[in-house]
């Protein structure tokens, strides 16, 4: 079977290292807040080119934290993108604000800024762009957008660590650097993952570093006082010495994923029933997924052709966040939003990883063509 990921070479590459460092991690029995997670939120703050850096135990909370430390409120509105993961959407929630669902352009996967404008109301607390699949959002013109509001740009980059946006006048910037706070996550099977959860929060500001630092320990600025009330949200000592291991492999890894993407995209471009994805003129794409579009009525006949071959597909994502039950009743949305249901039904991610080598590339592309041949 040939599965989307494996993740096997990665950990053999830094392996003498990292079997030392858990050694030491369980000799000294520091499980919890041992020295690791420390310098891994001063290597990546230095990695990325950003002020602070402040672990948490994965990214969903990382959002969560975000949206308590800029003060969302009952009632509050948070504009986010209609096709994607439901994270972002659900920490809304919990935290009674309400979400609302903008349109995303069909040959990115991104949000939509020209929906996100229709959309913003005296009530609009924040904008969540999530940069899907590797690609990050059209940051430049998103913070042009917002510049003088008040409305908070949170960036969930748990897909898209390392990738780069081109800002006004050709600075490079990190993805998840850019608006007030960004976030990741550290799930195993992310750009950067731990052997079991994690996730971080960034930030240039001092007073939303602090905040988000005392929220995840329960609201403590100082030990047993309780400032705010906060969630116990950490990330294991063993977890932050992965990720010290792998952090200086980030763009190695990066670069073997994108070059993967390419040989994909340089022989499914001669299969007219399939469109590749598209790169943005405005950022690097690091393709945490390889997404193709074809019919809606071929997707899932192909899905099946290329499981029958072995060959493990998935689809991210199958119905849009306005349409999940749990949501649709409460969320407010754009009045259309058929790009992302159209997405739903079109949308094929293939077997990507940084170590995926060419001969199993052409397999599944081999399987790809005889299934439109026939
Ligand atoms: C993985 C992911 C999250 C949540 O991360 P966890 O660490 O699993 O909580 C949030 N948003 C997006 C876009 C993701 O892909």
């Amino acid at each position: 079977m040939i599965k989307m990921v494996d993740l096997y070479p990665q950990y053999a590459e830094i392996r003498a290292e990292l079997d030392n460092s858990i050694r030491k991690i369980v000799h000294d029995s520091a499980y919890i807040k041992g020295e690791e997670i420390g310098e891994l939120e001063k290597n990546l703050a230095n990695r990325l080119n950003v002020k602070h850096c402040v672990t948490c135990a994965n990214g969903t909370d990382a959002i969560t934290l975000s949206l308590m430390a800029i003060g969302l409120e009952r009632g509050d509105e948070v504009i986010l993108p209609a096709f994607s993961f439901a994270a972002p959407a659900e920490a809304v929630i919990l935290l009674g604000g309400k979400p609302v669902f903008a349109e995303v352009d069909s040959s990115t996967f991104n949000i939509d800024l020209k929906s996100v404008e229709r959309l913003i109301t005296p009530r609009t607390k924040a904008i969540i762009a999530v940069h899907l699949f590797g690609q990050p959002c059209d940051m430049n013109a998103l913070m042009s957008m917002v510049r003088h509001s008040d409305i908070k740009v949170i960036e969930d980059n748990a897909q898209s660590l390392g990738s780069i946006c081109i800002m006004d006048g050709n600075k490079r910037q990190y993805a998840g650097t850019i608006g007030d706070i960004g976030c990741t996550s550290f799930f195993p099977t992310k750009p950067l993952g731990a052997f079991g959860d994690g996730g971080a929060v960034f930030t240039a500001d001092d007073d939303l570093a602090e905040r988000i630092r005392a929220l995840a320990s329960h609201g403590q600025r100082y030990r047993y006082t309780h400032t705010y009330v906060g969630i116990n949200s950490r990330i294991d000592t063993v977890q932050a010495a992965v990720l010290l291991a792998k952090l200086p492999l980030l763009s190695h890894w990066n670069t073997m994923r994108i070059e993967a993407a390419d040989r994909y995209s340089e022989s499914l471009a001669y299969i007219p029933e399939v469109k590749i994805p598209k790169k943005s003129l405005f950022a690097t794409h690091i393709f945490h997924q390889y997404t193709i579009k074809v019919s809606a009525d071929m997707r899932d006949p192909l899905r099946v052709f290329l499981n029958k071959a072995g060959i493990q597909t998935m689809v991210y994502y199958p119905t849009a966040l306005h349409l999940q039950p749990a949501y649709r009743n409460i969320c407010g949305r754009d009045a259309d939003l058929s790009v992302s249901e159209n997405l739903c039904d079109s949308v094929l991610s293939l077997p990507i990883y940084s170590h995926i080598s060419g001969d199993t590339q052409n397999n599944i592309y081999s399987h790809i063509k005889n299934f439109f041949k026939k």
